[in-house]
């Protein structure tokens, strides 16, 4: 029986996938990234905005078409706040709500009749990342999130902060190393909260990971700008410990941050920039900002910009607002309307370009060790592109004159130059 899975939106959704496929593998199914040709297909969808919400029912739609075979499985948020999906998608089989999502695999070997069930329960060999295409683990660490920023619907899908176990992080990351991974990147909805419900917190899981486990590449994903603790930065002197944090800050002006309910201000948020930049080398931070909140004015906007150029972001990801129902901001007043949304995008993509590039050109001529990914493209004569990522997590594209395989392996490479659209640093030879 072969399982096809497949994720929209945050890291989060991906870390599902990965403990999914291990669960399948674990049932005796086998996992496959081509949905022509499996028997279940799992789509994990998301809600965050409504270009999400599209996507995901587009997604679902379009993997009924390829294999209109296969059983369809649907999880996630968009249609653990919308149960009544499959009355409109008749083609779906199942739909699993979030809250039961830690049992995904069992529930779908239990409910879903297929012919021929697995016979043989096996214990995953290789990692089923590698049977994904993917040679990077996102670790799941915890789920759910005790604050309400008012334009958040993730926390309303997601439900109250529940911690993984210390020790079953450790095993689950020890499992996969075991099985080649590299690099292991923390997920959750709100990882500054972990531990909040089992008596731990970050820090400690960070320093027993790095502790107890050999994995050569620690990172964090997407951690909110507070919660981090006192000592967090010293994490970082562990040089298996990634410098780099994606800190969404969402707003440059602190009265729009006000009216988002968010609990890190401009002030504190510079703060927390000039101790990691005085404390870990070549740290590299990026960000999320969301565009066009309720009632932003020309003032607040041109905080704004002018705040998040003193940041330094290496890259934004840029969201337009999009109103979502059951959140407080959906019901504010002034809602903006999508030109002034459009031309503050494109102002803010200007500006986060500008950045990247400042940013790039200072790597220029320096060494790092990489970690490579799958090959890109092979020619005729045998040269291959691969993309890889430096500690700092600047996307590097490398071409290699030989016929072997780089993919998953860590090597130094001299930074030679970056692209014409500053999207990634070029490399064509190992330092
Ligand atoms: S802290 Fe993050 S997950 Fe929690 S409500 Fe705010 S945006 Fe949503």
């Amino acid at each position: 029986m072969l399982v096809t899975l497949k994720a929209l939106g945050c890291r989060l959704n991906e870390a599902e996938l990965e403990s999914w496929s291990n669960d399948f593998q674990s049932l005796g199914y086998s996992i496959t990234n081509k949905t022509e040709i499996a028997d279940i297909v799992v789509v994990n969808t998301c809600a965050v905005t409504q270009e999400a919400v599209k996507k995901s029912r587009q997604l679902i739609r379009k993997s009924h078409r390829i294999n209109p075979k296969a059983k369809l499985i649907v999880s996630g948020c968009y249609s653990s706040l919308n149960p009544e999906i499959t009355n409109e998608i008749e083609t779906i089989d199942l739909v699993v709500a979030n809250k039961n999502k830690d049992k995904l695999a069992q529930i779908v070997n239990d409910e879903i009749n297929l012919e021929a069930m697995p016979s043989i329960a096996t214990e995953p060999g290789e990692s089923a990342l590698f049977a994904r295409g993917r040679n990077r683990a996102f670790i799941k660490v915890q789920d759910g999130c005790r604050y309400r920023c008012t334009f958040c619907i993730v926390t309303i899908a997601r439900g109250d902060e529940r911690s993984k176990a210390v020790s079953d992080i450790v095993n689950e990351i020890n499992t996969l190393h075991q099985q080649g991974i590299q690099e292991a990147i923390l997920t959750g909805v709100h990882i500054g909260g972990y531990g909040s419900d089992i008596e731990s917190n970050l820090y400690t899981l960070i320093k027993t990971i790095l502790a107890e486990t050999d994995i050569p590449r620690l990172r964090l994903g997407s951690v909110e700008p507070w919660d981090l603790g006192e000592n967090f930065f010293e994490l970082f002197a562990n040089p298996r410990f990634m410098p780099h944090l994606h800190l969404p800050l969402q707003s440059g002006s602190d009265s729009v941050l006000r009216r988002m309910a968010r609990r890190c201000k401009t002030d504190d948020f510079s703060r927390l920039l000039i101790k990691a930049c005085s404390s870990i080398a070549d740290f590299n931070v990026t960000t999320d900002i969301i565009v066009g909140f309720p009632g932003e004015s020309d003032e607040e906007w041109e905080e704004n910009l002018t705040f998040v150029e003193s940041c330094k972001f290496s890259h934004i990801h840029i969201f337009p607002y999009s109103p979502r129902q059951g959140t407080r901001a959906a019901s504010m007043p002034d809602q903006l309307d999508l030109i002034t949304k459009k031309t503050r995008t494109r102002q803010l993509h200007q500006l986060a370009n500008e950045m990247r590039i400042e940013i790039l050109k200072k790597y220029v001529g320096r060494d790092f060790p990489v970690l490579f990914e799958n090959h890109i493209k092979q020619t005729e004569d045998g040269r291959q592109s691969y993309f890889a990522y430096t500690p700092n997590y600047l996307k590097v594209k490398y071409v290699w004159n030989e016929e072997l395989s780089l993919k998953n392996q860590i090597h130094h490479v001299k930074l030679s130059g970056y692209d014409e659209q500053a999207s990634h640093m070029l490399a064509t030879s190992f330092a």
